[in-house]
């Protein structure tokens, strides 16, 4: 969940079939491939490898997909957003299987408020509304969608042709200063846990302080003592540690801190774009130590950093129909959705939106600086995110089009579309298997 968004299509595209997306994406190279593979073509004019759609679709539909952070509303798997139907969330199952997305971490996401025994509450109860809700999606449509606890599930689970639903928690603040939880959490299915959101909490400082909740710039000046032993139990229970959204000292910390390696679940690059949210160059070095992973993030303002023009105009839209944030635009209905969407492609005409090819210059940069095994991809849909070309899990393969146009392999982009995420949390799943050993 990322409420600083400026500009996106809010709500899903009339359903399109694969094909004819594939199709129609552009045909367009960085040039500086990264260690180009056998993934066969001549090459372009503009140095990009020409691939079919036939033979992206025959690679596509061979690797396991996975997409570490998709948001649900809290009354996901209800009538009112009910994922086994077409619907307008950017992420359910027919997009899913369509897109050929394999497997999505749906997300318990709870934001930042005052620290207060009753919010601290509230917040425990609004993650639970959430575990609730992805449950409730598999016990819907058991034959179409599973809930993995670990990576042997998700082979399991994906061999039998089935799609792999897999939970994040994003923001510890959800367990308030209660250890405990972090069992019965794990208990729930929860397998990673991003540490902060936006706003300090009592685990660790966020990268985007919440001056309004009372922040300071540094309150930990990085992951606080209560984090440490938060780190110490998920690592003890195999839950991976998350550090995107957290302060770089905290990114730091943590990843110095556990002893399995830790995932940033949905960052970008700051050399690329450069918003708090994404990591610089010092961070992506420290994940590679760790033997960790970055999920490339495919958000609009997070991959191509909005222009302050735009940002006003974005405001001014919003303002002018009274809506309040991203939380105000997600609950437009109806005339006002239409009118809004209306205006905001106008905007985005004019200052065009990040597309699957600036998405894909995150990856190489980040594949460049830190190597093929360290850089995996995620989405946000729901959550904020999308960029043009992968706008909704029903254009997946549009990402695979643009890996193979720039010379990746067939074994570099099972890496990038899953593998590196599951031998992380293989890895995660062994430490916890030891430490519990020696306990
Ligand atoms: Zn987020």
């Amino acid at each position: 969940m990322d409420r600083s968004v400026q500009s996106r299509t809010l709500f899903s595209r009339a359903s399109v079939g694969i094909a004819i997306l594939v199709a129609t994406a552009v045909l367009v190279g960085c040039g500086d491939t990264v260690e180009p593979g056998d993934g066969g073509g001549p090459e372009a004019v503009d140095g990009s490898i020409e691939v079919s759609e036939e033979q992206v679709l025959a690679v596509h539909q061979r690797l396991l997909t996975i997409d570490t952070h998709d948001d649900i509303p809290f009354d996901f798997a209800t009538p009112a957003a009910d994922p086994g139907v077409e619907s307008q969330m950017q992420i359910d199952l027919p997009k899913m299987e369509r897109g050929g997305l394999d497997v999505g971490f749906f997300i318990v996401y709870v934001g930042q408020t005052e620290r207060t025994e009753a919010n601290i509450a509230k917040a425990k109860a609004d993650a639970m509304i959430k575990f609730d809700a992805i449950h409730r999606m598999t016990e819907q449509y058991p034959e179409r969608i599973e809930l993995a606890h670990s990576v042997a599930d998700v082979e399991r689970i994906s061999a039998a042709g089935k799609l792999v639903a897999a939970i994040g928690i994003e923001n510890g603040y959800v367990i308030g200063r209660d250890l405990g939880l972090l069992e019965r959490y794990h208990e729930l299915g929860a397998r990673y846990i991003t540490l902060a959101h936006g706003g300090h909490n009592d685990i660790a400082d966020s990268s985007t302080p919440r001056f309004d909740l009372g922040d300071y710039e540094a309150e930990h000046d990085g992951v606080s003592d209560f984090g440490r032993q938060v780190i110490a139990e998920m690592n003890r229970l195999g839950i991976m540690v998350d550090v995107s959204h957290i302060s770089k000292q905290a990114m730091l910390d943590a990843a110095e801190l556990s002893e399995a390696p830790v995932i940033a679940s949905h960052s970008s690059v700051t050399a690329l774009a450069g918003v708090p949210r994404n990591v610089d160059d010092e961070q992506l070095d420290a994940l590679a130590a760790n033997g960790g992973v970055i999920q490339i993030v495919a958000l609009d303002s997070f991959v191509k950093a909005v222009s302050p023009e735009k940002r006003r105009a974005t405001s001014e839209l919003r303002e002018s129909m009274g809506i309040d944030g991203f939380a105000g635009v997600r609950a437009l209905q109806g005339e006002r959705r239409d009118e809004y969407e209306a205006r905001m492609a106008e905007i985005d005409r004019q200052w065009p939106r990040a597309t699957v090819s600036d998405f894909v210059d995150h990856i190489d940069y980040a594949v460049e600086r830190i190597g093929i095994d360290h850089v995996g991809i995620s989405s946000d849909f729901n959550g904020g995110g999308g960029v043009d070309g992968w706008d909704d899990a029903s254009e997946t393969p549009n990402v695979t089009a643009e890996l193979m146009r720039r010379g990746y392999s067939e074994e570099q982009l099972a890496k990038l579309w899953g593998d590196n995420l599951l031998r992380v949390w293989r890895a995660v799943e062994e430490v916890s298997a030891r430490l519990k050993s020696q306990s």
